[in-house]
């Protein structure tokens, strides 16, 4: 589509008559230098409470509204809401305001329909639909939907623990004067339980809260939780196909990627896991969450294992944040041993097992005890798949593609599996209460500190079996490997200075 600049409006080309179409000519948006500023606010303009509730706080493709040009275009002119490019070009480069993208192999061109010429538009952002130089980004700038709540929407009967009780009153606090603040939780330390009294203090204060997290089945975990605690609340929850896409909601869980469609929409943003990426998504990834939170707003982080450069950022003083060092049934975490096995790659590429592991492996297969066996490489852990089932033909092994991944891990849940080989798919977001865990090859790069930090904090979750055994089998030392381990002993020391821990 192309826009008219006209009396310091935009007007889109099917709109203007054509006796006054010889004077100026259209532009794709992205080329019209200087965008007019949004006309004024018509206080009585009987604007469509509708548009209202699809737009506020969101930047969405002119494309995907359901309403008539006409109709957004009237909205438009009565100061209602504002058409944004899509895509600047400065000096020939092309940035994506949606993705914030600025590489150039992520952008390509092509014939456009819409407006009737070449088109350039973002690659990385495709899959929620085409961002190009002629497509703007439709945002309310009418007025806000009140969110009116009076009584306190939390309905828990749960307590914290001491740990969990602090970080929550920071958690609180960092609502109430719209700071930024890092929750370094251990794994197991219920950190969804210390965001509940801030999502209280937020609903209260008529904010409007989001949480994001990388994936999918976290969000469609904590859906059901977050409802169940805030019963009268509405809450959309967001992933790539869900049906609340459109839903205006004062509580809202999304994965980070859904974040794109927002704009200046949050008032806290709860960000889990930003430790699940690695740092160039990182960036990409801030870009979104800057978008969807208004200027004025809270921030909170959660993770188990912040990279060194946050750390140092907390270390220095540069970022506020708050550690819950135990577990919430205060048992100290489970520290890894290292144990040498010789050319582990050389025996798995031939369908065999260092003597060690697999004495490792038998003893939990006669004892009875489940375990999860990590491997860096998925071939290699189907080499020896093989071998495992001489030992107990019900080990199984998983991967990230595996069409049966959820049945596995379910089956393992019922103790169907003994044990069950895996790659670092399975290092976060499971829990198996009673669990032994071996890193095969614990020095490949795959296993980067946060990774073996989080494959440790699979053992002893449960308060019935809070010890177990967690062992990095390797042929020679990494950084990662002792660093991840100096962190575990760390927050154990810091548990047993706040008395967090008894054992
Ligand atoms: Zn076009
Ligand atoms: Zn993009």
């Amino acid at each position: 589509m192309k826009f008219f600049c006209l009396n310091g409006k935009l007007i889109p080309e099917k709109l203007l008559p054509p006796t006054q179409k010889q004077s100026t000519t259209p532009l794709p948006i992205s080329l019209i230098e200087n965008l007019p500023e949004t006309p004024l606010i018509n206080p009585n303009y009987p604007f469509n409470r509708d548009l209202q509730k699809l737009l506020s706080g969101k930047q969405l493709l002119l494309q995907d509204l359901p309403h008539s040009l006409q109709e957004i275009q009237s909205h438009y002119e009565n100061g209602y809401l504002i058409y944004r490019k899509s895509i600047v070009i400065e000096k020939n480069k092309h940035t994506c305001l949606r993705c914030g993208n600025r590489q150039k192999h992520l952008f390509a061109s092509f014939p456009c329909a819409r407006c009737g010429e070449t088109c350039v538009y973002c690659r990385k952002c495709i899959m929620m639909g085409r961002t190009s130089t002629c497509t703007p980004l439709v945002s309310w700038t009418g007025p806000p939907i009140p969110i009116e709540i009076t009584n306190p929407p939390l309905l828990w009967t749960g307590t914290l623990s001491a740990g969990q009780g602090f970080a929550s009153d920071a958690v609180v606090k960092a609502v109430h004067e719209t700071d930024s603040l890092l929750v370094w939780a251990v794994c197991g330390a219920g950190k969804t339980e210390v965001l509940f009294n801030g999502i209280n203090a937020a609903l209260l204060e008529g904010k409007r809260v989001c949480l994001a997290t990388p994936r999918t089945d976290v969000v469609l975990e904590l859906s059901p939780r977050l409802k169940k605690v805030f019963p009268g609340i509405p809450v959309a929850t967001l992933y790539g196909g869900s049906e609340d896409r459109h839903l205006y909601a004062p509580l809202t869980i999304a994965t980070t990627h859904q974040l794109l469609r927002f704009y200046q929409a949050f008032d806290v943003v709860v960000l889990d896991e930003v430790d699940a990426f690695p740092y160039s998504v990182e960036e990409a990834l801030q870009y979104c969450v800057e978008e969807a939170r208004k200027k004025v707003s809270s921030i909170i982080y959660l993770t188990a294992t912040p990279n060194e450069k946050w750390r140092k950022e907390c270390k220095t003083g540069k970022r506020s944040f708050v550690t819950i060092p135990a577990r919430f049934h205060r048992y100290s975490l489970p520290v890894p041993r290292f144990v040498w096995c010789g050319n582990w790659y050389k025996q798995l590429k031939k369908g065999k097992l260092p003597g060690n592991v697999l004495k490792w492996i038998t003893r939990r297969v006669s004892d009875g005890q489940q375990a999860l066996f990590f491997f860096p490489r998925i071939e290699l852990m189907e080499k020896i798949l093989p071998l495992m089932k001489t030992i107990d033909p019900r080990i199984e092994a998983v991967h990230a593609e595996d069409p049966k991944r959820k049945e596995k891990v379910q089956a393992m849940r019922d103790k169907e599996i003994p044990i069950l080989l895996t790659t670092t798919i399975l290092e976060r977001g499971v829990t198996f209460p009673k669990l032994d865990v071996a890193v095969v090859g614990a020095e490949d790069r795959i296993f980067t500190e946060s990774a073996l930090v989080q494959i440790a904090g699979r053992v002893g979750r449960s308060s019935d079996f809070p010890s177990g055994d967690i062992t990095f089998f390797h042929y020679g030392k990494t950084d990662a490997m002792v660093k991840a381990r100096k962190q575990i002993l760390a927050m154990n020391k810091e548990a047993r200075v706040r008395g967090l821990i008894d054992n």
